[in-house]
């Protein structure tokens, strides 16, 4: 009878303990001797320290909510079909495979538990003793519902396919309908925000007009497409030199963009854009492109950075008040630098170098080596507009046109993460300068606008 007892309750301890065990590692992460590294976020940071930590001294665990990285800063070509999506998205369990035995997980998570060093994702739960949040950041509407509703972002694929989708629509709307007040709204597109972004997709719009729509729509009037580039600021490309953004503005008013500095939009309803001056503009197309938040994991709030949503860390990226949990790219926020007070850019560069320092400094962690602090390289900055036209800015030395284009077209390439994706882009980009039409104009999954 004891016995029987003794074993009915080992048995139960059994189960706790194996139900425990389950909580707390149920992504299926076997135990390891070697300390657990978790990365959140395959992008630019979270790929580097993959390709820059080794296997032999920590059990690597990246945990993305995609199971791909993508190359953001061609998303505009995948919005205006100048690129496939599958060129700038690279699978990321075929990446970390190359660096040894690391594991990924396609997880959203969810909450992060620095006192119990534990993650909460939507597949399960994982204890850490060293995690990297490296989560990016995300379009930001300033808190106006109706511009989150109404307009279209272009942060990742899906949003750039939707876009595609969302022009093509539009133009096949346009075509027939007899409606000439619904026709201009539907062939008047706006993109708010004159970044890197805005500027990109702004000449690719007029380029498609130019070399594609006017033939492919033939029994439209093309005179009647206008692409509007709205800033809010004085100057086009904030972060670059007068030079390059005066010229800009050239190129982009030279290739018929309605370009509008100083210029704000209070409020879009799905069908017209009221701006704080000037007359409203009917437009079934408006791209939001003035602005991100960053995207930390819940958990934080205590470093957290109001309102960019930005994670507080030291010079070695630890998270302000949070041992063992670092930050990285667009979601970190390192304190106490001189030469950047608001903070470093939120640009792919920043990102890796923070990345490639992090590794270092993890090693040295473990090998009882003094650390060292993060001192960001500008790398200088440069933006397309169009075919052989492009501004770049670097060293002190500022370049523009065919030059500056190649030099765009060399260091996009060299960026993109996979050989046979560099391959194609290649491929495509040569074929387009060729043809002046690239025929990725599907509508294969159609767009349906929140109205
Ligand atoms: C349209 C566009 C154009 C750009 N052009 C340029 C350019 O020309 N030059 C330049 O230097 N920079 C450019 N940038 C900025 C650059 O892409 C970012 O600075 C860079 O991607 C930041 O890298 P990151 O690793 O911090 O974040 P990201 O690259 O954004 O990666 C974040 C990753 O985290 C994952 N993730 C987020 N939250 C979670 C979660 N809770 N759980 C699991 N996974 C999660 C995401 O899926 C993503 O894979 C551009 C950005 C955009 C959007």
């Amino acid at each position: 009878m004891f016995y029987a007892s003794l074993k009915h309750h080992c048995k139960k301890i059994v189960l706790l303990l194996k139900l425990l065990m389950t909580q707390k590692n149920s992504l299926n992460i076997p135990d390891s001797a070697l300390p657990r590294l978790v990365i959140i976020g395959g992008g630019f940071a979270g790929i580097t320290l993959v390709k820059e930590v080794s296997d032999r001294d920590f059990q690597i665990v990246v945990i993305d909510r995609n199971n791909y990285h993508t190359f953001q800063p061609l998303l505009y070509q995948v919005a205006t079909g100048g690129l496939e999506p599958d060129s700038i998205a690279y699978p990321l369990r075929k990446y970390v495979k190359r660096f040894g035995k690391l594991f990924f997980r396609l997880a959203d998570v969810e909450k992060i538990d620095p006192e119990q060093k534990m993650l909460y994702t939507s597949e399960g739960n994982l204890s850490y003793d060293y995690v990297v949040i490296a989560t990016g950041a995300r379009t930001n509407f300033f808190g106006n519902s109706q511009l989150e509703k109404y307009t279209m972002g272009m942060k990742n694929v899906p949003e750039a396919l939707n876009l595609r989708s969302l022009i093509l629509q539009n133009l096949e709307k346009a075509i027939v309908t007899k409606n000439l007040l619904e026709r201009q709204a539907l062939m008047n597109f706006v993109i708010v925000g004159g970044g890197p972004t805005g500027v990109e997709l702004a000449g690719a719009l007029a380029e498609l007009k130019r070399f594609v729509f006017r033939e492919e729509y033939h029994d439209l009037k093309m005179e009647d497409m206008q692409v509007f580039l709205i800033e809010g600021s004085p100057k086009l490309l904030g972060n670059m030199s007068e030079k390059a953004s005066r010229k800009t503005l050239a190129f982009l008013t030279e290739m018929g963009v309605k370009v509008m500095l100083n210029c704000r939009i209070n409020d879009y309803n799905g069908a017209k854009v009221e701006l704080e001056n000037g007359d409203p503009i009917p437009s079934d197309n408006v791209v939001w492109a003035a602005g991100i938040k960053a995207v930390p994991v819940p958990g934080l709030e205590a470093a957290m950075h109001q309102p960019s949503g930005r994670l507080f860390t030291d010079a070695f990226n630890q998270v302000k008040g949070f041992d063992s949990c670092y930050a990285l790219g667009d979601v970190a926020l390192v304190e106490n630098d001189p030469d950047y007070p608001q903070g470093h850019p939120q640009v792919a560069p920043t990102a890796i170098q923070q990345a490639e320092l992090l590794a270092q400094n993890l090693r040295n962690l473990q090998q009882n080596k003094p650390l060292k602090p993060f001192k960001y390289r500008d790398k200088g900055s440069m933006a397309t507009i169009g075919r052989k036209k492009a501004v770049v800015d670097v060293a002190g030395f500022y370049f523009s046109g065919t030059f500056a284009w190649l030099i765009w077209l060399f260091v996009h390439l060299m960026s993109i993460v996979g050989f046979k994706n560099r391959l194609a882009t290649l491929l495509q980009w040569f074929t387009n300068y060729f043809s002046f039409n690239s025929a990725l104009r599907l509508i294969i999954r159609p767009y349906k606008r929140n109205l």
